[in-house]
């Protein structure tokens, strides 16, 4: 009876220690997850909000990459660039 006992003691140890393992690598690759997420995230969101410009005519914001430049001056379309000039 004591013999049983201890291998049962030992297995349920055994099968703890594996899960704490499991768990444990869990949270380590949930982390590096996130922390990979964000460091990819965050540089291309702040080099959208840095390119953000306003139309000159309606106001309408967008990238600056999309937009029509007339010197400082920004237009979301040729058409509103011709119509304000
Ligand atoms: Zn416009």
């Amino acid at each position: 009876m004591s013999i049983l006992r201890i291998i049962l003691l030992i297995l349920a140890g055994w099968i703890l220690w594996r899960f704490t393992k499991i768990w444990y690598q869990n949270t380590l690759q949930r982390q590096q997850k996130k922390e990979k997420e964000a460091a990819l995230s965050s540089p291309s969101k702040k080099q959208q909000e840095s390119a953000m410009v306003q139309c000159h005519y309606c106001g309408l914001y967008l990238p600056e990459e999309e937009a029509s430049k007339e010197g400082k001056i920004h237009y979301c379309c040729e058409a509103h660039k011709n119509v304000d000039q």
